[in-house]
């Protein structure tokens, strides 16, 4: 729970890529190029390990000490599988989230492709809020697997990048006096986060998704599931 707290409007940079006409054509078929960078902000944290959500294809490192780049187009793409893995030590609990990707057309025996995507919590987007859990990111990238077209998978990356910028959300909390600055946590997206606490309670959203199902932290979350019970 305590790590959570570094989860508090850290500012981060550049995303929702739209770079025009790059040179390699191979996969830039109609000349846009819109990409997530989805980046840990712990474990993997690094330029090595950015996983690439592009309207053509989903673009990662491989490998755990030694790192390839690996691309899977999306029509290449099978199962997404997500697993994971939980470390127990006396006085800490570890949680690993693993992504394993599989290629349509191979031998059903054949390894697939493995991302350490994070520990317990998400990866954020480059120059936005938005954060992605380990669930939410295999949902993403089945939702683009099975998009049709190019058009609609530009408009699920336009989707899905609701965050506002980071700067924006720094710049606009400073003026907010520090007795109104209220704490709070979404569970979609399992991050912390300071709220104007003067605002209507329907306005105070999550910076990361826009939702206003926030909570005043994870224990108050879990004991409203309770009582649905
Ligand atoms: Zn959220």
């Amino acid at each position: 729970m305590g790590c959570l707290i570094i989860g508090i409007v850290i500012g981060f940079l550049v995303c929702l890529q739209v770079a025009p006409e790059s040179t390699e054509g191979v996969f830039i078929l109609f000349g846009i190029l819109i990409a997530i960078v989805l980046f840990s902000k712990r474990h993997d944290y690094g330029k090595k390990r950015n996983i690439i959500l592009s309207t053509q294809g989903i673009r990662f490192s491989e490998g755990e000490t030694f790192y390839k780049p690996a691309t899977i187009p999306w029509n290449e793409l099978g199962e997404v599988t997500h697993l994971k893995k939980v470390l127990k030590n006396e006085t800490t609990v570890d949680v690993y989230n693993i992504l394993e990707l599989k290629k349509t057309g191979i031998l059903e025996h054949a390894k697939p492709s493995v991302i350490h995507y994070c520990n317990d919590f998400g990866r954020q987007v480059l120059n936005s809020t938005t954060t992605f859990t380990a669930e939410r990111a295999v949902e993403l990238i089945e939702k683009l697997r099975d998009a049709g077209s190019e058009k609609a998978r530009i408009q699920i990356l336009k989707d899905n990048n609701k965050g506002k910028n980071p700067e924006e959300v720094k710049k606009r909390l400073r003026n907010v006096p520090w007795k109104h600055r209220l704490v709070r946590y979404c569970p979609t997206c399992k991050v912390i986060f300071v709220v104007d606490g003067r605002k209507e309670q329907s306005e105070q959203r999550c910076h990361s998704c826009g939702s206003n199902e926030i909570y005043e932290d994870e224990d108050e979350y879990l004991k409203t599931l309770d009582k649905g019970e």
